[in-house]
């Protein structure tokens, strides 16, 4: 009865290790929903993987991968006056802190001397950061500190083909900081330009903070199915759902497992929704021009529609005569966004 996430063990853990082995210096992110593995898992498998340090979003996340993994935990929200507990029983020397900016950096050394401290300079990104001269007056407020700079950090957009002339440009701020540490952690480069950036700064330490690649990088080893719940016959102006609607021709309703409280959106994640797709929809007559939208539910092969917007913990989808009605407590394939889909379970074979 469940939206269920099935993970092919074996297929997975091949995957993971194969990437940490072509990716030196990987420190795994595990935030959020943990990419649909929860936090919790990616902590253990990241101590699998034998790496020394994982990233995870925020403090709270630190509560929830400090006793499954016994590296270094590095936060990758900036550190803020107001928001930078660490939970209780986290050792405070394994958390390292992200700072960008100034005034966070005196308040934070203020309050812990001995603080580790990766300095986040502004990218293209412009979500959090210090400007050049920002990270120049960072590196004298630090001189002769007892603080750890660990690093300075550099996140990156994900779109926009290469990254590379910007990141020389931000590295060679760093190097013009005089900040007394040679690692940069980066997000979201490819593999040639973290090998092209190794060979221009052969003296930094380059580590690349990776989620989405490494935990979901081999889709065949991941299946998300749905149960049926229920299946209903419907004619053509059968009353059905919360908002009384009718039934545009005759077919089958199905009542499946997943709603709004599993990340199950009205909006399909695949497909086009341009103007013009819906315009050639409505032109051939298709379902979705009497107001029925795609669903991530597919019966063979193919994705069918929401008969009424998705339920808290179920969906409604209007089958038309023709594909073979699945029977309840029959498995439907579903196309999630993994890191947006709270799954009821999480099978690993
Ligand atoms: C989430 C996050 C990452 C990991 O991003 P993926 O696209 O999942 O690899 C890296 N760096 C920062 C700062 C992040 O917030």
């Amino acid at each position: 009865m469940s939206l269920t996430l099935t993970v092919d063990g074996e297929r997975w853990r091949r995957h993971l290790r194969t990437f940490a082995d072509a990716t030196p210096g990987l420190v795994p992110v595990a935030k959020g929903n943990g990419y649909g593995f929860r936090v919790g898992r990616l902590a253990r498998r990241a101590a699998w993987l034998g790496v020394d340090t994982l990233a995870v979003g925020t403090y709270d996340e630190l509560a929830e991968v400090y006793q499954r993994f016994d590296g270094d935990l590095l936060v990758l929200t900036p550190w803020r006056p107001t928001c930078h507990e660490v939970p209780d029983g986290v050792p405070a020397r394994r958390v390292i802190h992200t700072v960008s900016r100034l005034s966070d950096l005196l308040a934070l050394i203020d309050r812990d001397p001995g603080a580790r401290i990766v300095l986040e300079r502004m990218t293209s990104m412009r979500r959090h950061g210090m400007s050049a001269d920002e990270l120049r007056t960072a590196a004298r407020l630090l001189d002769r500190r007892p603080a750890r700079v660990e690093g300075v950090a550099l996140h990156l957009p994900l779109a926009g083909g290469t990254h590379l002339t910007e990141v020389m440009r931000l590295v060679n701020d760093v190097v013009a900081a005089e900040l007394p540490t040679r690692t940069l952690w980066v997000s979201h480069l490819t593999p040639r330009e973290l090998a092209s950036l190794r060979t221009s700064y052969a003296d930094f330490e380059v580590r690349p903070r990776i989620g989405t690649d490494l935990w979901l990088g081999d889709r065949e080893a991941l299946r998300v199915t749905a149960t049926v719940l229920d299946v209903h016959e419907v004619e053509r102006g059968d009353v059905f759902g919360y908002r009384g609607r009718t039934a545009p021709k005759a077919g089958h309703i199905l009542v499946v497992s997943g709603g709004t409280a599993q990340g199950i959106g009205l909006e399909a994640p695949i497909g086009d929704h341009s103007l013009r797709a819906r315009a050639a929809t409505l032109a051939r007559g298709g379902m979705d021009a009497v107001g029925f939208v795609r669903s991530p539910f597919t019966v063979d092969g193919k994705a069918r529609l929401f008969a009424e917007p998705p339920h808290m913990q179920a969906s409604m989808l209007f089958l038309p005569h023709g594909p073979r009605v699945p029977q309840v407590g029959d498995e439907i394939a579903v196309r999630v966004r993994h890191t947006a889909t709270d799954f009821d379970r999480i099978v690993v074979t």
